[in-house]
């Protein structure tokens, strides 16, 4: 039986402890900036994936934007990246005049290729920031090792991972800065909202360049004792978490493995309804790695079926399912094909898979029933068109 009413694609898993610690916060009347909530928050999240330090923002974009600066970015300098991300990962190497160099993705994990960054490499090239997409962590040990040898930096933008695993290591524990979002579609939420995990030193100069880079925080100076007199030794932004975002990231985060238990059965769900199937391939992953599965994302099997992916997602829609797809690759954005000349076929891999990717809805909220609905839906719609 088709769904009579629409399932959305990733509503946010809340309950009332979420309610009650904004509230608290509220009510409290004291402090709705960046304050004890939040350090509380940055010490949890910390401990949480065996970090040497942690800053919380108001986004993970605001986070790849300070990556650039703490490392220096500048123009002539080359950032290499995969297309298959969110372009916030290239927009800010262009906000500091840096360049965007793009090594293509592996064909069944959507990864970026260590190969690739191995060939995309110059005597230019400053960072590499790879992307866990999905939520599985890249091949960090070979991206480690090319970075070493050349003496490049890596950021890992980390914004798909809830708890993920690299190794039996938590992502967010490595030497280089880390990212991760609380995008209100993300694994935990904060509505908005990042942190940047990394080595002390980074973390510190971080914390002064995202609150305008004043050498004391408002908190610090508006309370008992505390001085007005501050120095800007450098011009920095605006990009710290307010506690109200925070009271609500601590309760989301004491619940991780909760929300991700409960994510699983979905994932577990879909896992065995696609394994082996005909017409879509779900995405593939490495030995070793523990997926957030932030998304779950299949690629169709184009030629067994008579339409593209678009009209695939026409026909799940009007089967009152609700789907993304991540992402149509940065190389095919139009402000990035224009300024380098890049074509969809200039990185062959990730523009096949941008014409197959469709992410199926999946939240801790929903339920297998509703899982169960999305795959007679989807094998409805591969045996009505089926070639
Ligand atoms: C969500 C996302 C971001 C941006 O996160 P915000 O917190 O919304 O700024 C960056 N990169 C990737 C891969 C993302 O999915």
């Amino acid at each position: 039986m088709p769904r009579d009413t629409f399932l959305p694609f990733a509503p946010p898993c809340l309950g009332e402890a979420e309610v009650a610690a904004v509230t608290e916060v509220l009510r409290a009347g004291t402090w709705l900036s960046s304050g004890p909530k939040t350090k509380e928050f940055e010490d949890k999240f910390q401990a949480r994936v065996q970090a040497k330090a942690a800053l919380a923002l108001n986004s993970a974009t605001a986070g790849l934007h300070l990556s650039m600066v703490l490392h220096e970015v500048k123009p002539g300098d080359e950032v290499i990246t995969t297309p298959m991300t969110f372009v916030a990962t290239a927009n800010v190497v262009e906000h500091v005049g840096g360049t965007n160099v793009l090594a293509d993705v592996e064909p069944d994990t959507l990864l970026i290729d260590p190969a690739q960054i191995e060939r995309a490499i110059t005597k230019k090239t400053k960072l590499i920031t790879p992307v866990h997409y999905g939520g599985q962590a890249c091949d960090m040990e070979r991206i480690e090792k090319i970075a070493k040898s050349s003496g490049i930096a890596i950021v890992e933008d980390a914004a798909h991972c809830g708890p993920s695993l690299v190794n039996g290591k938590p992502v967010g524990s490595s030497s280089n800065i880390n990212l991760f979002s609380f995008y209100a579609n993300k694994n935990m939420t904060t509505g908005e909202g990042g942190m940047m995990t990394g080595p002390v030193d980074l973390i510190d100069r971080a914390r002064v360049l995202a609150l305008h880079g004043m050498t004391r925080n408002a908190w610090n100076r508006y309370a008992k004792g505390g001085t007005w007199k501050y120095d800007v030794p450098e011009p920095g932004y605006k990009y710290n978490l307010t506690d109200i975002a925070a009271a609500l990231g601590v309760v989301q985060l004491g619940r991780l493995d909760e929300l991700y238990a409960l994510r699983m059965k979905i994932v577990d769900t879909y896992e065995r309804a696609f394994a082996g199937h005909k017409f879509v391939t779900p995405l593939k992953i490495r030995k070793g790695n523990q997926s957030s599965y932030h998304i779950y994302v299949i690629q169709l099997n184009l030629d067994t079926l008579k339409i593209g992916r678009d009209e695939f997602i026409v026909q799940l829609n009007e089967r009152n399912i609700g789907t993304s797809v991540h992402y149509t690759p940065v190389h095919m954005m139009s402000y990035y094909a224009k300024k380098y000349g890049w074509k969809p076929e200039t990185f062959p891999n990730a523009f096949k898979a941008s014409e197959r990717v469709l992410s199926l809805p999946l939240s801790s909220k929903q339920t297998v029933r509703e899982a169960e609905d999305v795959i007679e839906a989807v094998n409805d719609v591969c045996a009505k068109f089926k070639r």
